[in-house]
């Protein structure tokens, strides 16, 4: 089994990524070059990189299974404002020189929203966009988000990832992340996985699969909302996100959780807890613990 969780790519950049993946028992994970919100980037670390590729063979962790994850702001799917789409191709273009000088092999991407533009016109926006960054010779692969289809955002349908990929002309540097909550969320019912992957394989390829994110979703099938939920404490259930990560089909496929922080009581809005690493243990153990929370805060509670 290969999971992790998101972590933070702190003052040391990648070696605290690692630390983090470490602390939570974790043998993959998955980082943003900087905040997510934001495009402020510095300069690779090379003594800390290199540093972090060191940890990561003391500790198990394939750097070819570890996965970064674009900022929300690039949006490739809207160009009526010409300098913002050029921007997010730039710089998506310079976040996958800083993978490639880390060594990370993919990249997470969300499609883009089409905020005011038809949904068509978005799709070969977010295609251009592709070819142009994928024109340059680099060896990381793009990775199209499954979403939620929360507002205008592009990728919730497999109809569109597959008519992304159709259009995409270096097939080789383009891959898809399945995120659990947003395929509930845009209506594909998990409990029928098995049926969900057969779709799957039909229209796209099971071969393009390279990453899951695994999360619970605090909202019932179909309702575009994405809000994540902790693994068991959501409306998909433990047994059924077990049965995605342990499938037979994903074996060799890292998953990362990204559920959310918790709080010191139950409606406590500072959520200041990371549950990965008691989530990461419970799915070692094929065993739902419903007392999660409270053990969560017992361990990190100064
Ligand atoms: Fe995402
Ligand atoms: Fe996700
Ligand atoms: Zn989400």
């Amino acid at each position: 089994m290969i999971i992790g969780s998101h972590v933070s790519f702190g003052k040391e950049g990648l070696l605290g990524s690692v630390k983090e993946a470490i602390s939570y028992g974790a043998n993959t994970f998955m980082f943003y070059t900087g905040a997510p919100q934001n495009t402020l980037r510095k300069p690779i670390d090379m003594k800390n990189t290199e540093e972090a590729w060191n940890l990561m063979k003391e500790n198990n962790i394939d750097i070819n299974t570890v996965i970064c994850h674009a900022p929300y702001i690039v949006n490739l799917a809207n160009n009526l404002d010409e300098r913002k789409y050029n921007f997010s191709i730039n710089f998506l273009a310079q976040e996958i020189k800083r993978c490639e000088e880390m060594k990370v092999k993919y990249i997470v991407l969300h499609p883009g929203s089409s905020v005011g533009i038809e949904r068509n016109i978005a799709l070969d926006n977010i295609a251009f966009a592709l070819n142009e960054i994928l024109k340059k010779d680099n060896s990381v692969q793009i990775l199209l988000e499954t979403m939620a289809g929360k507002g205008t955002e592009i990728g919730c349908t497999l109809e569109e990832i597959k008519y992304l990929i159709d259009h995409i002309d270096k097939k080789e540097l383009i891959g898809v992340c399945l995120d659990t909550c947003h395929l509930n969320d845009a209506g594909y019912n998990m409990t029928e996985f098995d049926e969900f992957l057969k779709k799957f394989d039909e229209q796209i390829g099971l071969n393009y699969i390279k990453c899951v994110h695994v999360n619970d979703s605090k909202n019932e099938l179909g309702t575009h909302k994405d809000r994540h939920a902790n693994i068991g404490y959501g409306t998909l259930g433990f047994d059924i996100i077990l049965n995605i990560i342990n499938h037979p089909k994903l074996m060799n496929i890292p998953k990362i959780l990204e559920t959310p922080y918790i709080g010191e009581t139950d409606d406590d809005k500072a959520r200041i807890y990371p549950p990965y690493k008691f989530e990461i243990e419970m799915i070692r153990n094929g065993q739902f613990n419903s007392n999660m929370m409270n053990d969560i805060r017992e361990f990190y509670h100064k």
